[in-house]
């Protein structure tokens, strides 16, 4: 399975969802990534060959917005309309 670049920032600090201490939040991290990862895994920008990358971030847990990063607008625009955000 392609891999998919995908990082978490909490409160303005990285986080590794493996990492966390309670099972529950480390679900729901994970519950994102793969319904991310579901709908977006054969995705590439037809010009630069790149696959999109992800940032989730917010003030809490239960307070992530996602951000879709890529090589270039197009890409990142492609899978911002997959996504439907
Ligand atoms: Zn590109």
């Amino acid at each position: 399975m392609l891999e998919i670049p995908f990082a978490f920032e909490i409160g303005g600090k990285a986080i590794n969802p493996a990492e966390l201490n309670d099972p529950e939040e480390r679900e729901l991290l994970q519950n994102i990534v793969d319904s991310i990862v579901d709908r977006v895994e054969d995705m590439k920008c037809p010009v630069h060959n790149q696959a999109p990358r992800f940032l989730c971030h917010g003030d809490s847990i239960d307070e992530l917005s996602l951000e879709v990063l890529g090589c270039c607008d197009g890409l990142v625009d492609m899978v911002r309309n997959r996504l439907d955000i």
